[in-house]
């Protein structure tokens, strides 16, 4: 048992303090949103994410997890603090850090012996070492930071952190990265490595983890843009080059781009890196362009179906959250699609499983909102599609074709075969492959 206390209780921070109060640590979780804390402290993720809740309730039940917003009186009595604060991208794409120095800078002030901090944030390539330096001069105890990148996946979190394919404890304090090692061993018994590397290789791994993923899903989209000029399937392409298993299936599905809080920001943050250390890093520079046009190809494509206007159409939109088995909207392709749509003086009623409460405090009264998939169709013109819940993959075809005035889908996740969709009679337009259309 060790004496845990996590800095910032989001997506990161909630599912490690509950995983490890879940293997016998005393966890305290803090952050400066009181609203969540209090909800936490009733049983009440302020997120959706699988095996979440059950884990929050049983743990809080049997005292090992608890919540607060005072850091100050978390730190005092921890053995080790995890850091988990969020790192968003400054104007130049570069990671802005300063909210994991104002949290490390508190820890340090509050620390009343020794202790191990962990950075779990995502940060640039040598600030574990400099905030090191930096909180040094406002503790009398010995502060070792180090850094240990986390990757889990929103929509599987609780089962990647007990799960990790990897641990990585950036360190060269081997009394530091052996109180992380107890710490972690629970969750590796299925012997996938704990690796021990300098920090500032950790820091890097995390970077280049993301950007290497992001980079297969631009790939695909580059390739699938082509296929569409070609009039070849990108399902033939993905499956013919996914077989390889040099190349495997995994992060190379076409679609409407890559979202959530971490690869939008982490490959230009990383492009940012490159620069200050005078490299230019072109090919990631593109992962990044390629990304950000990827929804306006849908867009145009519907555009281009209703006569190079959408001003007056009324659409329905199904998925908003980033991906699937997630509330999480932060930077996701359909909120691109809205605001396109809304800027043309199109009118919309979104559908999601989980994410409609946080579209709603985004938009208010902009959108209208379904709870129910089909009552969004009411009234709509054509239908897009914008993640890949399952609940989308097996859809009422008939009904939709009733429901909607021309009937048509725009497909931002490849969702339907075409024959499938041909003879339902619907018009069909999805990424990179040859829309069907009626007649
Ligand atoms: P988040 O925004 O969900 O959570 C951050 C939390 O930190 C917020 O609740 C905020 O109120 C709190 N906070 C900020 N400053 C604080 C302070 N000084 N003291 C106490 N609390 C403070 O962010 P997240 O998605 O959990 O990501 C956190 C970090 O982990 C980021 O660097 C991110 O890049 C990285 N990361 C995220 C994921 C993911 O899937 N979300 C995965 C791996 C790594």
């Amino acid at each position: 048992m060790q004496k845990i206390t996590v800095v910032g209780t989001g997506y990161v921070g909630l599912v490690t303090g509950v995983c490890l109060a879940d293997t016998g640590n005393r966890v305290r979780c803090v952050d400066l949103d009181a609203d969540k804390i209090e909800k936490l402290r009733a049983g009440a993720p302020p997120i959706f994410e699988p095996a979440l809740t059950d884990l929050l309730t049983a743990n809080l039940a049997a005292g090992r997890l608890s919540f607060g917003t005072d850091s100050a009186e978390a730190v005092a009595a921890a053995d080790v603090v995890f850091i988990c604060v969020d790192t968003p991208p400054r104007a130049d794409g570069s990671a802005d850090t300063s909210r994991l120095e104002e949290a490390a800078q508190a820890v340090a002030r509050a620390a009343t012996g020794p202790c191990v901090i962990a950075i779990k944030s995502t940060a640039p390539v040598g600030t574990a070492a400099q905030i090191e330096r930096m909180i040094a001069a406002h503790s009398a105890h010995r502060l070792t930071v180090v850094s240990n990148p986390e990757f889990l996946k929103e929509g599987s979190a609780v089962e990647d952190f007990q799960r990790p394919d990897r641990v990585i404890i950036g360190s060269d304090d081997a009394a530091a990265a052996d109180r992380l090692r107890a710490i972690y061993e629970p969750f590796v018994r299925n012997k996938r490595p704990i690796l021990l590397v300098s920090r500032e290789a950790a820091e890097l791994v995390k970077y280049a983890a993301n950007s290497y993923l992001a980079m297969r899903i631009s790939y695909i989209n580059q390739i699938a843009e082509l296929c569409g000029r070609l009039g070849v399937d990108v399902d033939d392409v993905r499956r013919g080059i996914g077989c390889d298993d040099r190349i495997g299936n995994e992060f190379l599905y076409p679609g409407i781009g890559y979202g959530g809080s971490c690869f939008p920001k982490d490959i230009p943050a990383l492009c940012a890196l490159g620069r200050a250390q005078g490299v230019d890093l072109p090919l990631l520079d593109a992962v990044h362009r390629v990304n950000v046009r990827q929804p306006l190809l849908l867009l145009e494509a519907a555009r281009a179906y209703f006569g190079g206007r959408l001003s007056g159409r009324t659409f329905a939109l199904w998925g908003v959250a980033f991906k699937p088995r997630t509330d999480d909207l932060r930077e996701a392709p359909a909120l691109r699609i809205i605001d396109g749509l809304l800027t043309e003086g199109a009118a919309l009623c979104a559908h999601d499983p989980r994410a409609l409460p946080n579209l709603r405090r985004a938009y208010g009264d902009k959108l209208r909102y379904a709870d129910d998939a089909y009552d969004a169709l009411k009234d709509a013109d054509a239908l897009f599609i914008c993640t890949e819940w399952n609940e989308f993959r097996a859809p009422d075809f008939a009904r939709l074709r009733a429901a909607l005035r021309r009937p048509a889908i725009f497909d931002g996740r490849n969702l339907y075969a075409p024959d499938q969709v041909r003879s339902a009679g619907l018009d069909y337009f999805s990424i990179g492959r040859v829309p069907v259309r009626r007649g």
